[in-house]
């Protein structure tokens, strides 16, 4: 059974459609990318799913629930923000633990899963810090500690390494993977870039102007692209 499943999903701005009629599904433990060059919906469609915009037609079910009309906060899901959105005033240990602080989750039990998302990411000893005092790296797993700390049913990534530099991208790129392996959880995550598709995802969904050109394996999109759209975008002989 498909972890998030997408059935006929648009979305229009004004008279503009950014999403076309979107089926997908993501399986339960899969790294899915979602692919495609600037403009073309990604972010919208990852708003869709976490509930930060609504489909002006479609569905969107997670595991068996529509999930179509839940507020954000109420979806099993969770948005991995750009290690920029942290909040600045506020320790480590308090930015990991806003998400459960905001469920009025009791403090013991708030303190235990702070201990252990920290720990599987290597933070404990930076808890007492504020972000401004962590590496571009450190502040990137407090993101992720923060997301993880409500252990939700699909983490939702929108560009996360877009803002480091080229050496720590790809330290965090190997970081992700390993932790998708350890999580063994549900992984959708957007990018432009080909090579971040083609060495994290177990498998790709390539958009263009709002629709699914191909979905399938790295090696199925690199081998056997349907379009020639898709064989550009990949780099591979037409
Ligand atoms: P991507 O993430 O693939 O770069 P987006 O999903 O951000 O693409 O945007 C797709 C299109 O939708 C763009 O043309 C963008 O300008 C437009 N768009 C996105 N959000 C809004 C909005 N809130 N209002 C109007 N247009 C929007
Ligand atoms: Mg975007």
């Amino acid at each position: 059974m498909a972890r998030i499943r997408l059935e006929g999903v648009s979305k229009q701005f004004g008279t503009a459609q950014v999403v076309r009629e979107v089926d997908l599904d993501i399986a339960d433990g899969e790294f899915m990318v979602l692919l495609g060059p600037s403009g073309c919906g990604k972010s919208t469609l990852l708003r869709l799913i976490a509930g930060l915009e609504s489909p002006s037609s479609g569905r969107i079910l997670l595991g068996e629930n529509d999930i179509t009309r839940t507020p954000p906060r109420q979806r099993d899901v969770a948005m991995v923000f750009q290690s920029y959105a942290l909040y600045p005033h506020l320790t480590v240990a308090k930015n990991i633990g806003f998400p459960l602080r905001a469920r009025r989750r009791s403090k013991d039990e708030i303190r235990e899963r702070i201990t252990t998302v920290a720990s599987a990411l290597g933070l404990q000893d930076h808890l007492d810090r504020r972000p401004a005092q962590l590496s571009g790296g450190q502040r990137q797993r407090v993101a992720l500690a923060r997301a993880m700390v409500r252990d939700p049913g699909a983490f939702l990534m929108d560009e996360p390494l877009s803002n480091l530099d080229a050496a720590l991208r790809s330290a965090t790129r190997t970081e992700l993977i390993d932790l998708h392996h350890r999580l063994r959880s549900t992984f959708l995550y957007v990018t432009h870039d080909q090579v971040e598709a083609m060495t994290m995802a177990t498998r790709i969904a390539l958009l263009n102007n709002g629709t699914i050109e191909q979905v399938g394996t790295p090696t199925e999109l690199y081998d056997t692209p349907r379009s020639t759209f898709v064989a550009a975008f990949l780099g591979a002989p037409p």
